[in-house]
């Protein structure tokens, strides 16, 4: 099952129904709570209906209202509250860490990740230091993998004493 069909399936789970079609305007996707459908446009690539998918998916979760164009900071709010959703259905800490222990670029990870680099940065700034101590807490992952690690001798210092390591 690849990426979409499993975020088809979590829709579901979701007694939501999934649109792709052409949408009006400069609209890539809605989510609609009277009708429990999410729109998606039609010309977007896969990885992008995928984030847009995961990200109105969070709406639903959230029980968000429908908002066109965001502007208030509640409104801004609740998009990057849903944008926190579609990091934590998007990208999976293991494989995070095994590439950014080969290349932390944000546009590297969010390449290989298949996610915006947008999403990238708000799993990065909200969800990382939760992930980090799971994560690195594992053997394999731990010391090792500073010997192919590119980072400059201050930031490595931070995250050696973050993880305790001598
Ligand atoms: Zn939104």
């Amino acid at each position: 099952m690849d990426r979409l069909e499993r975020l088809l399936v979590l829709a579901g789970q979701y007694d939501v129904v999934v649109y792709i079609s052409k949408l009006r305007g400069d609209l890539l996707a809605c989510w609609i709570p009277s009708m429990r459908r999410i729109f998606l446009e039609v010309r977007l690539t896969d990885d992008e209906q995928c984030y847009h998918l995961a990200h109105e998916l969070g709406h639903v979760h959230l029980e968000h209202p429908c908002a066109r164009t965001p502007s208030t900071p509640a409104e801004l709010d609740r998009e990057r509250q849903a944008d926190r959703f579609a990091a934590r259905v998007l990208i999976e800490a293991p494989t995070y860490a095994r590439l950014e222990a080969v290349n932390s670029d944000q546009h590297y990870l969010a390449d290989e990740l298949g996610v915006p680099v947008k999403l990238l940065r708000v799993y990065e700034e909200d969800l990382l230091t939760k992930v980090r101590g799971v994560t690195y807490a594992q053997p394999r992952e731990g010391v090792g993998q500073w010997a192919h690690r590119q980072m400059d001798s201050g930031a490595e210092e931070v995250m050696r004493q973050r993880l305790g390591v001598a």
